[in-house]
């Protein structure tokens, strides 16, 4: 089995440690984090100890090695990572409201993230690939949508699996273009993980038992859908559900919860496991995110996540 690859934007997150509106006033921050959802995804992919390869681009400075640093020490693959040497490594400024909401200021449009591409090494790895997972949200991005599209035929031609994270907002309207590129792309996934939102969103209908029905009838054979502290669902296509309740922890910084939730996820169904199984493993980790300051500083490897699940409460 080749190992799993993960396709897109690579970033560091820097933080504000206080609560407030925006970063109009001098304030503490902390970081820079490793981050970027795909980053994050397969920084929890390695952690569990399944292969794990990531393509993407950062700059030629410390908020890329930040990154590849981090990736490697995980056990990613980080040799289809490219360098840029005009372009400065993404970043994301992050504040969270009182209210939960956070405040950002990216660099992303302008950054390495941006601007990676095809290349010798991308193929070669692409080639040897056993599963491919990609963002809905990167298809906006012209050269990761290249990348992207290229490596999905090439993984499904050779018998690959993709999962796909849809990762747009309900109002985000695409363009006529794109969003056919994007129907293309879920429909073609064999494991689908929306939030709620996404959900219907990623089906073009409301209500979740509809969205549900409609995004099997597009072609998509497993769908894994996350609740939050509510807990995740697995569907499959024969009408089979099993529900897996949220731990029950303190939740300090919830960026990244989804990414190492899916993470966990697909390196467990990869390593062999049930889906009940994987679903635990996977809301442990999303949950273990939770508890910590920065994107992934909480993914946990298989020792850290049998500990806490042997020791923290379920919800319900
Ligand atoms: P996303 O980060 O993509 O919005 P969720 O917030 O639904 O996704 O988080 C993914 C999973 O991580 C959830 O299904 C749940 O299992 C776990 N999780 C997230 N937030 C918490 C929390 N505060 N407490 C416990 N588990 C959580």
């Amino acid at each position: 089995l080749g190992p799993t690859v993960c396709v897109g934007e690579i970033l560091v997150e820097i933080v504000a440690t206080t609560v407030g509106d925006g970063f109009l006033e001098a304030q503490p921050l902390v970081g820079p984090f490793a981050s970027g959802a795909p980053a994050i995804f397969i920084s929890q992919c390695g952690r569990l100890g399944g292969k794990a390869a990531m393509v993407g681009a950062v700059g030629d400075d410390d908020f890329g090695r930040v990154n590849t640093d981090r990736l490697k020490r995980d056990g990613v693959d980080v040799s289809a990572i490219s360098i840029d040497a005009d372009y400065p490594t993404g970043s994301a400024f992050v504040r969270y409201r009182a209210d939960g909401s956070r405040d950002f200021v990216y660099n992303i449009a302008t950054s390495a993230a941006a601007r990676f591409g095809w290349s010798q090494t991308v193929g070669d790895l692409i080639d040897r690939s056993g599963h491919l997972h990609v963002m809905g949200s990167a298809l906006s991005v012209p050269s990761a949508r290249e990348v992207i599209e290229k490596a999905v035929d090439i993984v499904r031609a050779r018998g690959g699996t993709l999962s796909v994270d849809p990762n747009i907002r309900r109002e985000l309207k695409l363009d006529e273009d794109t969003e056919r590129r994007f129907s293309k792309l879920v429909a073609a996934a064999d494991l689908l993980l929306p939030t709620g939102e996404e959900l219907e969103r990623a089906a073009g209908v409301e209500g979740e038992a509809e969205a549900i029905r409609r995004l099997f009838e597009m072609g998509v054979k497993e769908i894994v859908l996350k609740r939050g502290v509510n807990g995740a669902t697995y569907f499959g296509r024969q009408g089979d559900r099993i529900d897996a309740p949220a731990f029950v922890v303190q939740e300090v910084d919830p960026t990244g919860a989804g990414d190492c939730f899916g993470g966990a996820y697909l390196t467990c169904r990869r390593l062999g496991m049930s889906q009940k199984q994987a679903l635990t493993y996977a809301s442990a980790a999303g949950a273990r995110n939770v508890m910590v300051l920065g994107p992934m500083e909480g993914a946990g490897t298989r020792q850290e996540l049998d500990a806490f699940i042997a020791s923290t409460e379920r919800r319900r």
